[in-house]
């Protein structure tokens, strides 16, 4: 018996003649970039997100550069970036030439810690970066007060939070100044390939990561900044906006089998995650904390169950930014969570037998 960590086949086989059609509809068309299928997705999802503007672009790590290009961010500048998220995020800064500068987590729900920010800020900080981590808003009221009150963009890292609301019913994606969401294929929401968009309420804002992303030309041949080559394509765009009328009923079933979870496993050596009150969780991630994370994963694998790590390594103990000079104990929380965290296996279409039985075989553990 195997229990895989993710699979998209239930998704994708309740839907494969839509897919199928909307393939064959670009493919009549016969026009592949930047035309009716993308903006008809844009117009979707921002709808669906609640956002004036939505610009489709290559991927998440584009979304989040852009926008930081866009609002006029690069070398010389920095921006607060939280020490625990996938490595895009830091990534996306360096990209857009600035420096990230690392902040840690709070311990409630893994994401960016308002009570560490402020000390970070220089004068040289120009955004601040709210990752959605694992699914759930943290603290963004606070973090947003502080961008206010110090003039800084809040961009959001939506990426595995596709759908999250936070008070008053607001998705992520409107809870800053600009917003970047993925579109990989294991994400919550995900084409058949790589995908990402901005969703913003600003439309200058809008309008210069649409160019930047399109060779930084707003007409033809006419290039008014150094720009790059970041477009959401004609069918994965297609694929998208089927999946998008499909979304909710895929989500709801990832939050039964999150529920499931929080309401069967009863192991005191197993932390589970805890719910936001001002936020809905969408799952993208079920993550449990452990002591002994490699036995607790084996102790799974044994019985066939494919558990994740998310993340392995902190960004500041990656190789590939020693160079920002932070060493092994500067963000406490963000090493703990590396060095504990263990993802459940959830996937739409999981059974309800394959979550007790990873329920029982944690219970027993
Ligand atoms: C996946 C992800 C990204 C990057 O998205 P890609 O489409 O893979 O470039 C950025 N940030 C977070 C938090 C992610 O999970």
């Amino acid at each position: 018996m195997t229990i895989p960590y993710a699979d998209l086949a239930p998704m994708h086989d309740e839907i494969r003649g839509e897919l199928t059609s909307a393939f064959e509809g670009v493919m009549d068309r016969g026009w592949f970039i930047q035309g009716n299928y993308c903006n008809a997705f844009e117009t979707a999802f921002a709808r669906y997100i609640g956002a004036d503007h939505c610009v489709g672009c290559g991927n998440g790590l584009d979304a989040l550069t852009l926008v930081l290009r866009a609002a006029g961010i690069g070398a010389g500048d920095e921006v607060i970036v939280p020490a625990h998220t996938f490595i895009a995020t830091a990534l996306a800064v360096t990209y857009a030439g600035a420096t990230p500068v690392l902040a840690d987590v709070e311990p409630d729900f893994y994401t960016l810690d308002p009570a560490k920010i402020e000390d970070k800020i220089t004068p040289r900080t120009r955004a601040v970066i709210l990752v959605h981590l694992y699914g759930q808003i943290g603290y963004a009221d606070e973090i947003a007060a502080i961008c206010k009150q110090n003039n800084l963009l809040l961009l959001e890292d939506s990426a595995q939070a596709h759908g999250a609301t936070y008070k008053n019913h607001v998705k992520a994606g409107v809870l800053g100044d600009a917003s970047g969401f993925s579109f990989y294929p294991g994400k919550n929401l995900g084409a058949l390939g790589d995908g990402g968009a901005v969703t913003t309420n600003n439309a200058k804002l809008a309008h210069l990561v649409r160019n930047y992303a399109n060779y930084g030309s707003p007409t033809k041949y006419v290039h008014k900044y150094q720009g790059v080559n970041s477009r959401l394509d004609e069918i994965q765009a297609a694929f998208l906006q089927v999946k998008l009328e499909h979304f909710e009923r895929w989500s709801a079933g990832r939050t039964a089998l999150a529920q499931r979870y929080l309401g069967g496993i009863k192991n005191p050596k197993v932390v589970l995650p805890k719910l936001n009150p001002n936020s809905t969780h969408t799952w993208h991630i079920f993550p449990v904390l452990v002591d002994n994370q490699s036995a607790f994963q084996a102790a799974l694998a044994k019985v066939g169950i494919q558990a994740q790590v998310h993340y392995p390594t902190p960004i500041h103990l990656h190789e590939a930014y020693l160079n920002l000079g932070y060493q092994e104990g500067d963000f406490p929380v963000a090493e703990h969570i590396s060095a504990s965290e263990i993802s459940l296996p959830i996937y739409y279409g999981m059974t309800n037998e394959q979550v007790e039985t990873v329920i029982n075989v944690i219970n027993q553990y």
